[in-house]
């Protein structure tokens, strides 16, 4: 991001960074007008975090990987914050992962998806990826929602067995779960209602588990889903960490 001004040594510069980088992409006319809000409600609990991977979320992303590198067919599912924070990791890891990406938003609109996919054609071109990247053309619908968020591509995320969602509102998600598939959940909010619907919550921040998602498929260590792994457990651990910080 060119015109990115603030010094690295500046205590805030990465949340000042993704902040950018959601102006950016608001100018480039990518993002709901409510983008920012939930933005401002993920930095909040990232505070309450210690703007860090606490183990348990680390944990929870090296079993996300399992079933991403296990699955019949997965799919990364893509919205306009997603893309204007970590388009170009989440585009990364798909490669390595041989996995599409498909662009899905809330608020649909021609112009929106216009600005997202050639957004992502442009990630795609300058890091010479290798993804199918859906979404402009939806032939299926996401049962149980109303409207133009429930279009969605028989390919991707109509078929797919696992799917990620960074940054899922709670309707998707739980309508995604009600289809049968593992849903693999990114959102700094432990309470949220895809939080709680999730198979698998992450408690991130989105370009740290993009990025440590990325370190682990580079490893080309093939890891196995745990036929025990309780999401619940994660998400308290994440409640507990935040407790315990306003304790301390
Ligand atoms: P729900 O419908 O699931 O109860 P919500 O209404 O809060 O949740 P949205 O506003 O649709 O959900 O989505 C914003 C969610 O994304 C919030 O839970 C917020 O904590 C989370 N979030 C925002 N930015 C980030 C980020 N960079 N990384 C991870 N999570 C984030």
């Amino acid at each position: 991001m060119s015109d990115f001004a603030a010094d690295k040594s500046h205590p805030r510069y990465q949340s000042l960074l993704m902040r950018h980088r959601l102006e950016m992409a608001a100018k480039a006319g990518m993002l709901a007008d409510s983008a920012l809000i939930a933005h401002g409600r993920g930095e909040a609990y990232d505070y309450l975090l210690g703007e860090k991977t606490i183990p348990s979320a680390h944990d929870a992303t090296m079993e996300a990987l399992a079933h991403l590198q296990n699955a019949n067919s997965a799919v990364i599912s893509l919205n306009g914050n997603t893309i204007a924070l970590a388009g170009t990791e989440l585009m990364q890891l798909a490669s390595h992962l041989n996995i599409p990406v498909e662009v899905n938003i809330f608020y649909r609109t021609p112009e929106r998806m216009s600005a997202l996919l050639s957004h992502l054609y442009k990630i795609k071109n300058d890091n010479d990826l290798d993804v199918e990247i859906l979404g402009e053309n939806p032939d299926a619908k996401i049962p149980g929602l109303e409207g133009p968020r429930a279009n969605c591509c028989e390919k991707g995320i109509y078929d797919s067995d696992v799917i990620l969602v960074p940054l899922e509102d709670g309707d998707r998600c739980e309508a995604l779960v009600a289809m049968g598939k593992t849903v693999l959940v990114i959102d700094l909010n432990p309470l949220s209602r895809s939080a709680r619907m999730g198979s698998v919550t992450i408690v991130d921040e989105l370009l740290r588990v993009a990025n440590n998602l990325l370190t682990g498929a580079m490893q080309e260590i093939i890891r196995t889903p745990r036929p025990n792994y309780d999401n619940n457990q994660h998400l308290q651990a994440a409640i507990d960490h935040i407790t315990s910080t306003l304790s301390s």
